[in-house]
């Protein structure tokens, strides 16, 4: 994926967008909701991310399920025991990750099929 401009790509497609989220080996088929960047932290330097983010079209119950990723990863990057006046940061780009949105920045709800 280029870093054009990725919402225009989405308004070319001609047919109806599918989930791409992959999850134990199984490609989930539900129609795609909205488009999603997930920060890929701690991996945010691997060369296969487009700019340290995961780029997904995702149907509703994927859209849940990084929703509770981002915040399982912000639980472990700030657990109890963290003093609060570290900030919690990315391994990788040291990006401060403070909040579920630090993670999954960006959440583009798709026109159709957007329930
Ligand atoms: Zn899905
Ligand atoms: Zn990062």
């Amino acid at each position: 994926m280029t870093s054009a401009d990725p919402f225009a790509s989405i308004a070319d497609l001609d047919f109806h967008p599918q989930c791409q989220r992959v999850w134990c080996g199984n490609r989930c088929d539900a129609p795609a909701a909205a488009w999603i960047l997930f920060h890929s932290v701690g991996r945010c330097n691997h060369p296969s991310m487009d700019n340290g983010r995961i780029s997904l079209l995702v149907c509703a119950d994927c859209l849940l399920e990084y929703d509770k990723r981002a915040g399982t990863v912000v639980r472990e990057m700030k657990p109890p025991w963290y003093r609060r006046d570290k900030r919690a940061k990315c391994p990788s780009c040291s990006k401060r990750i403070d909040s579920d949105r630090d993670v999954l920045e960006v959440i583009y709800p798709l026109q159709e099929g957007f329930k």
